[in-house]
């Protein structure tokens, strides 16, 4: 946009408006390539101006309004952030490479805050008076064209996200939080803590908004090492996607000291703001071993496969008996070998999503950490109907859940403790005995 659409802007910066020049307009078509279609359709209009931002309302090089206008990403056109002459490559300008490398990167992350705001029209807005529910608003949908309002619709049902999309990544943060595999957002912390915290960057750290636009940026600017547009180098020194690095120190699984932030990626791609291919390079060796195939796969201690259980698998959302809370309910059959005899055993996770005080339809699937404990609310039962005594019911474990979209949901489940409760007395099985499991369910639900 230039000068003569003044009028479209919001009122503060309509003074201020500065019509691009051919690097700057340059600069925005270099960013474009690194975007996602979801990503580029969180951004209506591109607006330079020669003006700093408000206060709290993003980075000096650009920035997107928060309240209003969230679909407009603005560019400070002023000497010394993002204007024609600091774009200019030749010999007065030696670091050109490294503006335009923190520009794209910026403007990444701003972008990211314009394609949150487009799916954040698909809110449900809820009951405001029952304490667990969100009351989040939807954001005004007359901002983007219609094209960008259905992948917004595409994206949010495919992860069935009903309230905001920021509500869920907080609630997936907490969940990590709440069992010392994340820190709480606002603390300082120590470069070689902010990984293993579940943050990309030190400004993630600080609310979930940032967390998920610097997890963007950094994915998708993280190897920039030259532009289409100008011949120059980029040479910016130290790496900012610490989480990445992270990620990439890992040679197989899913540790608990980046479970938070894999899990953050993989919604991130499932979302469709970063691309599988950017998720796949930032996460690396880091992974469920799935086999490559739907079921409840069984792995020794030490990793070593033993069977699956592939019948009847299903994942199912609904509500218990007393119909007090929603519950996720995976199972599967297969059969166990008992002292040298197969025989047919049932698994099923029983996960708690919240009291049953809405609609059942603004449930999402379960994201995140689990605690299976055995009076709790999150239950695993491996059932041997014909060896009674071989049934187990699980006292201690966690399970993570990946990655979950009407496509696929994919976790692992790490338990410590088990009990026999059809053997007198009751006797526990310790984490020795106790099989490591991975699953995967597919089909459109
Ligand atoms: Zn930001």
């Amino acid at each position: 946009m230039g000068t003569a659409d003044a009028d479209k802007v919001i009122r503060d910066h309509r003074t201020h408006i500065v019509n691009p020049g051919a690097f700057q307009r340059s600069l925005v078509r270099e960013m474009a390539t690194y975007m996602t279609p979801l990503l580029c359709a969180g951004v209506r209009d591109v607006i330079f101006v020669a003006t700093e931002p408000d206060r709290d309302e993003g980075a000096v090089l650009g920035w997107v309004h928060s309240k209003e206008y969230q679909s407009q990403l603005y560019i400070n056109s002023l000497p010394n952030r993002a204007s024609e002459a600091d774009l200019v490559p030749g010999p007065g300008n030696r670091f050109v490479g490294n503006i335009w490398a923190t520009a794209i990167e910026t403007l990444l992350h701003e972008s990211a805050h314009a394609a949150v705001h487009l799916l954040n029209t698909r809110v449900v807005e809820g009951d405001c008076t029952l304490g667990f529910w969100s009351c989040d608003k939807a954001t005004d949908a007359a901002q983007w064209p219609a094209a960008a309002l259905a992948l917004a619709r595409d994206a949010m049902e495919r992860l069935r996200i009903r309230a905001s999309f920021q509500t869920e990544w907080n609630r997936l943060h907490q969940s990590f939080v709440a069992v010392g595999l994340a820190r709480p957002y606002g603390l300082e912390l120590a470069a070689e803590e902010i990984a293993g915290a579940g943050f990309m960057t030190a400004y993630g750290g600080t609310k979930p908004m940032e967390d998920i636009a610097e997890i963007v940026a950094q994915v998708l600017a993280r190897d920039i090492t030259g532009f289409t547009a100008i011949d120059a180098e980029v040479n910016r020194g130290e790496r900012g996607d610490l989480g990445c690095m992270a990620l990439a120190a890992v040679t197989n699984g899913v540790p608990g000291g980046v479970a938070a932030l894999y899990t953050k990626v993989l919604l991130l791609r499932d979302a469709g703001l970063i691309s599988q291919e950017d998720a796949a390079a930032c996460t690396g060796n880091a992974g469920i071993d799935t086999r490559g195939t739907p079921g409840v796969h069984f792995f020794t201690q030490t990793g070593e496969y033993s069977r699956t259980f592939s019948d009847g698998l299903s994942a199912k959302l609904g509500i218990n008996d007393a119909g007090t809370s929603f519950k996720f309910r995976l199972a599967a059959e297969g059969a166990l070998e008992v002292r040298g005899e197969e025989h047919p055993a049932t698994f099923a996770l029983i996960l708690d999503l919240g009291p049953a005080e809405q609609e059942l339809e603004r449930v999402s699937w379960p994201r995140g950490i689990y605690t299976l404990d055995l009076l709790g609310e999150n239950r695993l039962v491996i059932t041997v109907p014909d060896e009674a005594s071989v049934t187990y019911h699980v006292d201690e474990g966690m399970v993570l859940i990946t990655s979950a979209t009407s496509e696929r949901i994919e976790g692992s489940i790490v338990m410590t403790r088990a009990w026999r409760p059809h053997t007198t007395p009751p006797v526990p099985k310790v984490a020795s005995e106790l099989p490591r499991i991975t699953f995967r369910i597919d089909g459109s639900r």
